[in-house]
């Protein structure tokens, strides 16, 4: 760890946990007190993009909604491109879908077709890893379009629900 990177305890201290919600039985990690802290928030990109300079990095994949706060600055300091993948219905022009199982049902997860050129170098970022589902179905996405992940990062991973494994 280099000195300016913030301690695990103080990351987890800017976390609010708000019982039940959105619906009973969820606890939701509340980011938003860390991101109004600026040495937090600065210190959590940079662990986000840890061992990674500018250069290094073609695209910074972001993944719909708090995965694009923390995305879009990585990209910004590792002088990258953003690119959101978001839930399906909400972009623009022709995408790609990806499907994926919930706990009761399914999602889908969608990428613009042009997003990536093939062989590109990613760095796929989300808030918080839970059953991984969401990050498998938007690694999918990347790897549709040919690009090349270099790592997965997130910010919290609710150990529980052992999401690496997806
Ligand atoms: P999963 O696909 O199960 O890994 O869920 C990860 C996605 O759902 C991420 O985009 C998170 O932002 C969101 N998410 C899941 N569980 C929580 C939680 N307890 N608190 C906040 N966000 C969550």
């Amino acid at each position: 760890m280099t000195k300016n990177h913030p301690a695990p305890a103080d990351i987890e201290r800017a976390i609010r946990n708000i019982p039940d919600f959105p619906k009973p039985g969820i606890q939701f990690k509340d980011i938003t007190p860390l991101l109004a802290d600026a040495r937090l928030f600065a210190g959590c990109i940079d662990l986000l993009i840890d061992g990674f300079k500018p250069g290094t990095v073609d695209a910074v994949v972001g993944i719909d909604a708090r995965g694009f706060i923390f995305a879009s600055a990585a990209a910004v300091k590792l002088e990258a491109g953003f690119v959101p993948v978001r839930k399906k219905g909400k972009l623009p022009y022709q995408t790609h879908e990806q499907q994926y199982e919930l706990e009761y049902g399914t999602a889908t997860v969608a990428m613009h077709v042009d997003a990536l050129k093939p062989g590109s170098r990613v760095l796929l970022i989300d808030d918080l890893l839970a059953t991984g589902g969401t990050a498998a179905a938007a690694a999918a996405l990347v790897q549709k379009l040919g690009a090349r992940i270099l790592e997965i990062s997130f910010l919290i991973e609710l150990k529980f629900l052992s999401g690496r494994a997806s």
